[in-house]
């Protein structure tokens, strides 16, 4: 590494270079930084995701992979889960969300509240994800996400490991950035790996059951998640902009802001 970017954290500096780094490259760096115990792939089971176990089961005898249970996946999720367990032969920590706030928001709004504005999609999004993902990221110095930047007009920014101030100025890693969608699933074909039923249905980004849908060939792979609400705002909540953030870390000016998954 040539030279490091000093940062506002007793977490190791990110090396300055690391975009130059292959995905191999940049999960190895992030164990040696960080030590496999305080390190996790955040899965939620997508060909990246499937692609960045079979990764990190090459580099760590016991990766950590932890994943959220939001009570809506689709069985074909749960099925998959399982045989990647049996697979690489590791633990899986699945993550619940908080029984009484689940309880709480069906009550007021109702089982399929999502449908009725954008708010009550967020607040589901927010207790059925991301606190469950804020609870986990607590026990971490980084965390590992298939995000890539051709995946969605707020991922172009992606870097491949990034501060995430969200969530304590841990390590956000994305080592599969620059891939495109055919990498991917060329890496999971040579390797024969196990993949979502799903994606043999028309269904190229899977999700929670009610919200996602399939989608025809050529249609931006997005475009069946949270299908009914316009594209700029089809995020949940569990990433934002880092280069924003950044920016707003460092006192400068804060970039257009990013929507949330
Ligand atoms: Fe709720 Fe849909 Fe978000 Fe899942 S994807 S947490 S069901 S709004």
């Amino acid at each position: 590494m040539t030279r490091s970017q000093p940062l506002p954290t007793d977490r190791p500096a990110i090396p300055a270079d690391v975009e130059a780094l292959d995905a191999a490259g940049v999960l190895r760096l992030a164990l040696d930084a960080l030590g496999p115990e305080r390190l996790a792939l955040s899965a939620s089971f997508g060909p990246e995701d499937v692609v960045l176990l079979d990764l990190l089961a090459g580099l760590t005898e016991r990766p950590r992979v932890v994943t959220l249970d939001t009570g809506r996946l689709p069985q074909e999720t749960h099925d998959l889960i399982d045989r990647l367990r049996d697979h690489f032969g590791v633990e899986i920590e699945v993550l619940v969300p908080d029984p009484a706030a689940v309880e709480a928001m069906v009550r007021e709004r109702g089982m399929n509240l999502f449908y009725r504005s954008s708010e009550d999609r967020l607040r589901c999004c927010e207790v059925r994800k991301v606190e469950p993902l804020r609870r986990a990221l607590a026990t971490l110095d980084g965390w590992v996400t298939g995000l890539r930047r051709d995946q969605a007009p707020t991922r172009a920014r992606t870097p491949k490991v990034g501060l995430d101030l969200e969530h304590g100025l841990i390590w956000k890693i994305a080592p599969l950035a620059d891939w495109t969608e055919a990498q991917v699933w060329a890496h999971i074909r040579e390797r024969g790996l196990p993949y979502n039923a799903l994606h043999d249905q028309g269904y190229p980004s899977i999700g929670c059951a009610p919200c996602t849908r399939a989608v025809a060939p050529g249609e931006d792979p997005r475009s069946g998640r949270w299908w009914w609400e316009r594209p700029e705002s089809r995020e949940c909540g569990l990433h934002v902009d880092h280069a924003r953030l950044a920016a707003l870390a460092a006192g400068g000016p804060a970039a257009t802001p990013e929507s949330e998954r």
